[in-house]
Parts: C-alpha cells; sequence; structure tokens
C-alpha cells in the first residue's frame, strides 16, 4: 500500500515491521485485559463457592480454571511486554537484528515471530530458551 514510499530494501521492512507490531500490541493489551477480567469473575466466583459440602466438582473446576487463566494471562503478559521492547527496538533502529551475534534476523523468521530478538542459530546454542 504504501511501499513505494520507502524505496530502500531495509527502510522498508522496519515500517512493516512496526505496523505488524502495533496490530500485535493492541491484540495482546486485549488479550491481557480480557484475561484479567475473566480472573477477575473467576476470583469472585471462588469466594463464592468456598463450600465444599456437596459432591459437586465445581469448586475444584474452577480453581483448575483459574490457574489455566493466571498461566494464560501471564503468558500473556510476557507476549505483550515483548511486542512493546520490539517496537522500542523498531524506534532505536535496532529492530530485525540478532541481540547476540548482530547479524540481522532473517525475513521469514520475523514474519513468524515479529518479536524475535535473536537468530534461530544463536538461539540453538541456548537451550534454555528454545521455544516452539
Ligand atoms: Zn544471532
Amino acid at each position: 500500500m504504501t511501499q513505494t514510499l520507502y524505496p530502500a530494501d531495509e527502510a522498508a521492512e522496519a515500517p512493516a515491521a512496526a505496523d505488524l507490531l502495533v496490530r500485535e500490541q493492541l491484540e495482546a493489551e486485549a488479550r491481557v485485559a480480557e484475561l484479567a477480567g475473566e480472573l477477575e469473575a473467576m476470583g469472585a466466583d471462588l469466594e463464592t463457592e468456598v463450600t465444599f459440602d456437596d459432591e459437586d466438582a465445581e469448586g475444584a473446576t474452577s480453581s483448575h480454571d483459574r490457574e489455566r487463566v493466571v498461566a494464560l494471562l501471564a503468558s500473556a503478559r510476557r507476549h505483550l511486554q515483548d511486542v512493546r521492547e520490539a517496537l522500542a527496538r523498531v524506534d532505536a533502529g535496532t529492530y530485525g537484528v540478532c541481540e547476540r551475534c548482530g547479524r540481522p534476523i532473517p525475513r521469514e523468521r520475523l514474519e513468524a515471530l515479529p518479536t524475535a530478538r535473536a537468530c534461530v542459530s544463536c538461539l540453538d546454542r541456548n537451550p534454555l530458551r528454545r521455544r516452539s
């Protein structure tokens, strides 16, 4: 759409990534808000459900669900943080550069994972951070 504005190859990439990340950030914010709301509703539910007199397994189910939402919320927050940091790197002009080896991260990797901060070969050298 606006690619003619950025004739240089490298310049063309950053705005596209920024667009993607801004959209991602909105989605991540919405997801965090949604999960936080869900958790709040569940928290309220749990407090009114402390009695375990009947055999109703609902109490156990909700606390299980609650754990699941807590985990989802944590990962949504982490993702939002990643997206924000990626946007900060776009601003700083360091987006798409591997933070370990300083080489450019391949475009396909950034398309698959816009928040990537290291290239695959650097991640492979650190099993702790290996993902997907
Ligand atoms: Zn690297």
